[in-house]
């Protein structure tokens, strides 16, 4: 279905849970909340997900919070993977219990995932996770490439002075694996919405340091599902380096995405605070059509963008909630 501004929205992003087993500083608090209620039940996330190839939705990427916390997750994949008309299923996540799960997750329907990882050096990495175990993360990634959940792709958030000295350590990973490095500019959103600015780096600062220590960046045909990222190559690499910039690149135009929340809300855009809530209607045992309805009402909601290329900060809820 068209939005207002002529989009066609096919992707719907859906936080299957607020918790996670990190607590990355940037993202979530330091103690354990779980501000908004219950996460929705796997039935309501498939039926939702039903409802939406109704209107057009044929993508589904699952994120939260962290995805393979949640104990039913290989089934919640095998059944939306059988949902008529979803012709692509990925999943964020942090990668640290990827590797006992992916098998499982590609059998049951998974095409590929996306692994957060922000630094390769194991004590930042505890840091910035607040606990977590970067050799865990690296038995997912490299667990995921063996199973051809592919293209796997690696998201790096870029803090100044917390981790933008791992650029080229980051991106030369590209030379020795056909990873794709997605390097990520700061989003003022929950956690980071007070602060975000004093430690963004842009995405043109990205790249010009990266071709002062590498070399020339060779540009890539995007692919057909790559989103809002571009992608370069250097030379002879197996992988890419792709740069999202949603503080520096208004790209609002080409948004073909809906969120559902954990909570049960559809949000139209990332950082609008408007949503419509789908919790009253699954509570009543609403029907798939009325549900379709919701959907199109949330996508005839999708504003036209942010007003200039500087995003709003965003407080009304968590990035897990949202599902980033
Ligand atoms: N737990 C999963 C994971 O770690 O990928 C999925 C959820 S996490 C919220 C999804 C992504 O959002 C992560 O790559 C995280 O780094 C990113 N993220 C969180 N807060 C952000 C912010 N303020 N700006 C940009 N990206 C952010």
């Amino acid at each position: 279905m068209r939005d207002a501004f002529d989009r066609e929205i096919t992707y719907l992003r859906v936080s299957v849970t607020e918790r996670c087993n990190l607590r990355c500083f940037y993202c979530r608090p330091a103690e354990t909340e779980h501000p908004h209620g219950d996460d929705l039940d796997a039935a309501a996330v498939v039926r939702i997900i039903r409802a939406g190839t109704r209107v057009g939705i044929r993508k589904v990427r699952l994120t939260g919070g962290e995805p393979l916390i949640r104990e039913d997750i290989v089934e919640m994949v095998g059944a939306i993977a059988a949902i008529p008309g979803i012709d692509d299923l990925a999943l964020t996540t942090n990668g640290t219990l990827l590797a006992p799960l992916a098998h499982d997750l590609k059998k049951a329907g998974l095409k590929r995932v996306n692994v957060s990882l922000d630094t390769l050096q194991p004590e930042r990495f505890r840091r910035i996770t607040r606990g977590g175990e970067l050799a865990a993360t690296w038995e997912g990634i490299t667990t995921a490439l063996a199973l051809g959940l592919a293209p796997v792709r690696l998201n790096a958030v870029v803090m100044r002075g917390i981790n933008d000295d791992e650029l080229v350590e980051l991106a030369l990973l590209t030379r020795d694996y056909p990873l794709h490095v997605r390097f990520i500019e700061l989003m003022p959103i929950g956690q980071a919405s007070d602060w975000a600015a004093s430690r963004l780096v842009s995405v043109e600062e990205m790249m010009a340091r990266l071709e002062k220590a590498l070399g020339r960046l060779e540009p890539q045909k995007s692919p057909r599902d790559g989103g809002p990222a571009r992608y370069w190559r250097l030379a002879g690499a197996p992988g890419t380096i792709g740069f999202i910039a949603p503080m520096s690149n208004y790209f609002c135009p080409s948004c073909n995405r809906l969120r559902l929340t954990a909570a049960g809300t559809l949000r139209p855009c990332l950082c609008r605070e408007d949503e419509v809530d789908l919790r009253p209607l699954l509570a009543r045992q609403a029907s798939e059509a009325e549900l379709a309805q919701a959907i199109a009402e949330a996508i005839r909601r999708k504003p036209e963008g942010n007003d200039e290329t500087a995003m709003r900060p965003v407080r009304d809820r968590l990035m897990s909630e949202i599902g980033g």
